[in-house]
């Protein structure tokens, strides 16, 4: 495929962008700290020069009042704008261009000092911000313009103005949280007068020649938010304020609608892109869950925005763009959205890597240097940590072979491809592929490989990953019970009723795969094209009819599911519970036999009539080839599940087989 489209350039006043694409705003959690601008500068030169066509920065308040947190970055007359140099010069030098985000976290900010239109708490904030006074106004939209200024002087090529996801300028927007009775509120022209008095001030502050994007609310996704006109009212005004160009946000923070999660479909937010595209007069960019070319490039062929904005895409590959340029797109290491790496850990209060490439973030920690002494490596499975290190120790000047028992790359990863949110992530062992024929790996499939295969080595690493660990139980060996990667796998078909003992993410992972049903995502999650009511939200249809009855359970007391991701738990968790799926926690096991399976929950017994008993009970390490290979005196690695089944998960396993791929 061509990429006509995305590869056209585009002139922004003094700055001329040489494709389409963006790398959206990311917060990567490393902001603060003695060596903060050059690790930021280290990140953004290695996108810069895998071609981007402009870089956004993560936000920077305007004011110590705007920050998220204690040490969030403030850009005023007291910041390191020699640190804010390190980046731009290497951006620069690496051919890139940077605007700087100006974000005000408003309400949303974790500190004494946070303010907002109104003195309204938000829900997923425990601290109620104070009223901005008229002052306090006429101060924070110089603060803008002051941000602006330094922002050029220390070398960006403009800004983006944050005006989406439930910050301060959205805030001053939306009659939710804006219940003034001046002119900052009240009728949509007090509200947008903040949004417009903002953007013309940083206007100001980065003078004719320097980029402007402001990032408005397509969509705010929560009740009282902006209607559809009001939000075509907003792009207008920030076209008239001075704006070049409108970067799509999608929801509001506080949002219970998924908005960025795998369990959001590619591109599902684009018709709210392109409602302000056809009202709009200067270039809009669609953002989202937009994490390949060929999506991108159908998104600007078909007129819904004129420009790409990827955040996590440019994570799990720094040069996404160069690769679509040098038409080369299937070598590109596609972003599954599973957030395990970048956002978990973010609000987590860690530091963003990405689960499919472990380098991001800590290029300069995982710099790749040539093998002083290269070897010959057996690599023995083609999981996650073992195609990472084989990769690594190729690329240094290691011959290495890569045997996997299957007939494809992947193990136990690729496993949940058959959920529909998860479908993605058989394009990561594909890349991995692609890259260790590059790299000259030699790959043995449908091996399983013996201690004599071994023998011609010069090392050896062990990444044979797990087995499911087996449910010790009377009746445990019943035909009724399954593993879970027999029903993962399709190899045993489940039947009507299911019992799922075992909620880890492996144990959600087999509900949601049986009660998956074909059910559109928007309708799942009452999102509103029409926008009926202010904030795009209509009530969710029913659920449809699950072909299957299913009960999870586990023994802990604690919620289930309490462990899951962050930032896609809740989803999968809700998702669940509007199939109808019965969780129960505090659960005694007592035996399996032709009825089912029998339990006691809180001292009372009680049978699971099911047919099927799936186990996700978490896994042992597999270490068949340990004794024989120390036994010939070889140098043994031990990795990934093979090594520590119970921290089994691909981020660990990636990160291990990467550190170990660098160091051997
Ligand atoms: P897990 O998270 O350790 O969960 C195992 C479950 O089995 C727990 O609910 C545990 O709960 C139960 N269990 C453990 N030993 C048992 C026994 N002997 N008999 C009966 N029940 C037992 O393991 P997993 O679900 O296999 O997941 C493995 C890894 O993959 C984890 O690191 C997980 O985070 C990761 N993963 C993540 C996702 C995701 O959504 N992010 C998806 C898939 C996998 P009780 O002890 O309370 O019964
Ligand atoms: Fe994408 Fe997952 Fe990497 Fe985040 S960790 S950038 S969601 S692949």
């Amino acid at each position: 495929m061509d990429y006509p489209h995305l590869l056209a350039p585009l002139q922004v006043r003094g700055v001329r962008l040489p494709n389409r694409m963006i790398m959206g705003s990311m917060h990567l959690g490393c902001e603060a700290g003695p060596d903060a601008f050059p690790r930021l500068a280290r990140f953004y030169a290695e996108r810069a020069k895998g071609g981007i066509g402009l870089i956004v920065t993560g936000g920077v308040s305007p004011n110590a009042e705007g920050r998220f947190g204690p040490d969030g970055s403030v850009l005023d007359d007291t910041a390191d704008l020699a640190g804010h140099r390190q980046v731009t010069d290497a951006v620069h030098a690496a051919g890139g261009r940077i605007v700087l985000q100006i974000l005000h976290c408003g309400r949303y900010g974790r500190h004494a000092g946070i303010v907002a239109p109104s003195p309204l708490k938000a829900p997923i904030n425990s601290v109620t911000p104070r009223e901005m006074s008229e002052a306090d106004i006429a101060r924070t939209i110089a603060d803008y313009g002051r941000a602006a200024r330094l922002a050029v002087s220390a070398g960006y090529d403009g800004a983006e103005v944050m005006a989406s996801e439930g910050y301060l300028i959205n805030e001053f927007m939306a009659l939710r949280t804006n219940r003034r009775g001046d002119r900052w509120g009240g009728g949509l022209s007090g509200r947008l007068r903040f949004l417009a008095e903002v953007v013309r001030a940083v206007r100001a502050g980065l003078g004719e020649a320097a980029i402007l994007s402001v990032r408005l609310s397509m969509v705010d996704l929560v009740e009282d938010g902006l209607d559809g006109d009001e939000v075509l009212a907003a792009a207008r005004a920030v076209e008239a304020a001075g704006a070049d160009i409108i970067n799509s946000g999608i929801g509001w923070h506080e949002a219970t609608v998924p908005t960025i999660a795998h369990a959001v479909p590619p591109g599902a937010w684009t018709w709210a892109t392109a409602r302000v595209k056809g009202g709009a007069g200067i270039p809009v960019a669609a953002s989202n869950r937009i994490n390949s070319p060929d999506l991108a490039e159908a998104l600007l062929a078909e007129g819904t925005a004129d420009l790409v904005s990827m955040a996590r895409p440019l994570l799990a590959d720094p040069a996404f763009a160069a690769k679509v340029a040098a038409g080369r797109p299937e070598d590109i290491n596609l972003c599954i959205g599973c957030n395990q790496g970048c956002l978990d850990p973010i609000f987590s209060g860690g530091s963003a890597t990405c689960l499919v490439n472990p380098r991001a973030g800590r290029e300069a920690e995982f710099d790749p240097r040539p093998a002083p002494r290269p070897t010959s490596i057996a690599v023995v499975g083609g999981g996650p940590a073992g195609m990472a290190c084989a990769l690594e120790a190729a690329r240094r000047g290691h011959a290495v072979t890569l045997f996997e028992a299957a007939a494809e790359l992947g193990g136990q990863f690729i496993l949940a491809r058959v959920l529909p949110a998860k479908r993605d992530y058989v394009a990561t062992p594909r890349h991995y592929a692609g890259a260790l024929a590059a790299a000259g790996v030699t790959v043995r499939l449908g091996r399983v490989a013996q201690a004599a295969d071994l023998a011609e080595f010069d090392q050896v690493v062990l990444a044979t990953g797990i087995t499911p660990r087996r449910l010790d139980l009377p009746g445990a060996d019943h035909p009724k019970v399954a593993a879970y990667d027999d029903i993962l796998s399709g190899r045993i078909r489940a039947g009507a009723t299911v019992a799922i003992i075992g909620c880890g993410g492996i144990g959600f992972d087999v509900a949601a795969f049986l009660v998956a049903g074909h059910e559109p995502f928007e309708a799942a999650w009452g999102i509103d094209r029409d926008f009926t009511h202010p904030g795009g939200l209509a009530a969710p249809s029913p659920p449809p009819v699950s072909a299957r009855r299913v009960v999870m359970m586990q023994r802990k007391r604690e919620r289930p599911g309490k462990g899951l991701g962050k930032t896609t738990g809740w989803i999968l968790r809700a998702h669940l519970q509007r199939m109808g799926v019965e969780m129960l926690a505090g659960v005694d096991y007592c035996h399996i036999d032709d009825s089912g399976l029998h339990i006691e929950v809180e001292g009372k017994a009680r049978v699971i009539a099911a047919d099927t008993i799936v186990t996700c009970i978490g896994q042992d390490p597999r270490q068949d080839l340990l004794a024989a290979v120390r036994a010939a005196g070889k140098p043994v690695h031990l990795i990934g599940g093979a090594r520590d089944a119970a921290r089994l998960d691909a981020l660990a396993a990636f990160e291990e087989g990467t550190r170990l791929g660098l160091e051997i």
